[in-house]
């Protein structure tokens, strides 16, 4: 672990949010807290709501998205005017937007109105600052075109100083946006509710009392989160500065002279350095560099170190007055201003640690295992006696060959040192135990009425675990054989008020309706079933038919469907990518397009992972290996997006075979796989 790393103090945080909230409570002013510079980090979102903000302000779909997911329950306001390419998801996933292009907004209203919504604009008016916003001479016409268009309703208008033109609210300007609202609510009869009059350079005007009554809102960013206004960039009042610390540590630290030795010519930047002469310093070198940070918006914390300069990698600090207190491997650490802290939020090089009372807060409480074990036939006593020493858990010899076996525990054994490693709470259930499974469920000569009676009362068993694992704001995670258990993980999913988006990994469609020669059977009518197609009962089990929505669901790694099935998913209207597609894509393109189409409009993400998705080479002990698959590195890959991504809210892990793989060698890549769906990186952590 020799990563640079970033300290959020989130008890700062909302100690600097409850400051700004109260000042401008005072005023009457509401507090929208901007997360941007965060990336949306769902930790400092609720930190700024414990200290009163009221709603949540993000630039990027993404972010919001990423703060839904992980639990902040907050209005949301889109702060960047929508492209006109993302109306659909803006209505669906945003409270409200801040809009100045009326092609945009009539998309908007036609999005909505189609769904049955109303959403809410505020819009943008130009003070002269010439960022974004109407020329108030354009409000009122282009207003009266807007109160024609269903599916949108103006709730205020709102200004935006101080970032392109550098133009400081006063109370002049604000008094003229005040005036633009009265006349605007004058001409079209309406009551705007908020009047949103910038961001944290209109501190010091809140402060001195002269912001124009009529203004009622703000959007703060970095006056809550480095305690600055932001005019001069002075020291807010009763807020820390440092709730944001860049920790690098030295990797070299020597004597040598303050000037190169040497004819010099151009730096690794095109620049040609100037060197004052200092004589003989003590420099340390930081593993920090361009890459990860600008380099200018760093001070170090340490008054008697300074910044030297920076290349790619590589920070150099003149360490000479702190002397021998600095050691190789210390980590130093460095305050940030806006544009640091934006660099280093934005690297992946640099890891985050929100801190919470001293320790990494996660941004849910911890993860859930469940083993759902199923009964198999299993002949050769050698494989079995083989599963007994790796997995150390199949259930007592039934005679007939039948076992009951779970992969549950023997994945758990490797999931659950990465789990702690990576700093997550795991909260190990074990098996289910389901006294009901027996071995005629196994045999051959079982029925499909057997089986499905089986199927729906397993399903009805692991329901209530994902209801109860998602509510208390912790990730399931089922393994199973049986790629059945995934319809009881959907049905769990379907009793939540928010309903998660699915990204299924198969190769098979799971979508077949119709009892076919030597086919799996149940197993290949998951899908099918929870989007309420096939088999009544089947379809119908738990009392919710159909468990999910067809808009929000993606199968990735299609190879093995049936002519008939493959009809069905193009009805299903679900989104597909085949193996075909990866192949001429790429998986990142794949992923990426699947966490936008999965994503969009939902409150997070539910992965389903049928190990038939990757090829055998990969995961030899599958329940129907079929060639072709898709490779380590493209899993990897898929995994860390959605990790990245911050949707992932449960997940299900089916289709173990443990004949095929008595030496657990599935059992490890995938539990490698899962570790990286949490955020472990190959290389690095
Ligand atoms: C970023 C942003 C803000 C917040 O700005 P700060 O200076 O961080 O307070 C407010 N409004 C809009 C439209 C923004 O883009």
């Amino acid at each position: 672990m020799s990563r640079p790393f970033i300290t959020i103090d989130l008890e700062k945080i909302e100690h600097n949010a409850r400051t700004i909230t109260r000042l401008c409570g005072k005023y009457g002013i509401e507090v929208a807290g901007v997360t941007k510079v965060t990336c949306g980090m769902p930790q400092v979102g609720k930190a700024m709501l414990r200290g009163g903000v009221t709603a949540i302000g993000e630039s990027r779909m993404e972010n919001i998205l990423r703060l839904k997911a992980n639990g902040v329950n907050a209005p949301f306001m889109l702060l960047r005017i929508p492209p006109l390419s993302a109306v659909e998801d803006i209505v669906t996933s945003v409270d409200i937007s801040l809009n100045s292009e009326l092609s945009v907004i009539a998309a908007l209203s036609e999005a909505a109105h189609r769904r049955g919504l109303v959403h809410k604009i505020i819009i943008m008016v130009d003070l002269g600052d010439l960022r974004e916003g109407v020329w108030p001479d354009d409000l009122l016409p282009m207003s009266r075109e807007i109160m024609e268009l269903p599916g949108v309703r103006i709730v205020g208008l709102g200004a935006n100083l101080s970032c392109y033109g550098g133009v400081v609210p006063s109370e002049e300007n604000m008094g003229r946006l005040v005036a633009c609202a009265r006349d605007l609510e004058g001409h079209l009869g309406i009551q705007l509710q908020y009047v949103s009059g910038g961001n944290s350079s209109a501190l010091n005007l809140i402060a001195s009392g002269k912001m124009p009554r009529g203004i009622n809102h703000m959007r703060i960013g970095e006056g809550i989160l480095l305690g600055r206004e932001t005019v001069k960039r002075a020291p807010w009042p009763g807020t820390y500065q440092d709730a944001f610390l860049l920790n690098a540590e030295v990797i070299e630290l020597k004597e040598k002279p303050s000037i190169p030795v040497g004819e010099t010519g151009e730096d690794a930047f095109g620049r040609k350095p100037v060197f004052e002469d200092k004589g003989e310093m003590l420099r340390a070198i930081l593993n920090i560099g361009r890459e990860d940070v600008d380099v200018a918006g760093m001070a170090p914390d340490d008054e008697r170190l300074s910044i030297l300069g920076a290349s790619s990698d590589h920070l150099l600090v003149d360490v000479t007055v702190a002397g021998d207190e600095i050691r190789l491997g210390d980590d130093l650490r460095f305050g940030l201003n806006y544009s640091a802290l934006l660099a280093a939020m934005t690297s992946m090089y640099v890891e985050k640690r929100p801190l919470r009372e001293g320790v990494v807060e996660q941004p849910h409480k911890g993860i859930v295992m469940i083993g759902v074990p199923s009964a198999m036939i299993l002949r050769a006593p050698s494989v079995v006696e083989r599963l007994v020493r790796g997995y150390g858990v199949i259930k007592p010899h039934i005679p007939g060959g039948v076992e009951i076996w779970s992969p549950g525990p023997g994945v758990a054994s490797y999931l659950i040192p990465g789990f702690e490693r990576l700093g997550f709470h795991v909260v190990n259930k074990g098996d289910l135990s389901f006294p009901f499974l027996s071995k005629e469920f196994a045999t051959e000569s079982s029925t499909f009425e057997d089986r499905k009676a089986l199927v729906i009362r397993i399903a009805e068993e692991v329901a209530p675990h994902i209801q109860e694992s998602v509510s208390e704001d912790c990730i399931p995670i089922v393994m199973s054989s049986h790629p059945a258990a995934s319809l009881g993980v959907y049905l769990g999913l379907s009793r939540l008020s928010n309903r998660p988006g699915l990204i299924v990994f198969s190769a098979h469609g799971g979508f077949k309706v119709a009892l076919e020669e030597g086919e799996e059977r149940i197993s290949r009518m998951t899908l099918a079933a929870a989007l309420g197609y096939g088999d009544e009962e089947l379809a119908s089990c738990g009392g919710i038919s159909p468990k999910l929505e067809p808009e929000n669901i993606v199968l990735v790694g299609l190879r093995d469907v049936g002519s008939e099935e493959a009809k069905l998913i193009t009805r299903s209207r679900i989104k597909v990518f085949t193996m075909e597609d990866i192949d001429a894509l790429g998986m990142r393109e794949v992923s990426y397009r699947a966490l936008r189409a999965a994503g969009m409009g939902t409150w997070g993400l539910h992965v389903t992972l049928d190990l038939s998705v990757l090829d055998p080479t990969v995961a030899p002990g599958v329940m129907k290996p079929v060639n072709g698959g898709i490779s380590y590195r493209e899993t990897h890959l898929a995994m860390e997006m959605i990790a990245m991504s911050g949707l992932l809210r449960s997940l299900d892990v089916v289709g173990f075979s443990p004949e095929r793989d008595p030496e657990m060698v599935t059992a490890r890549v995938i539990s490698e796989f899962i570790l990286s769906l949490f955020g472990k990186k190959i290389l690095g952590q």
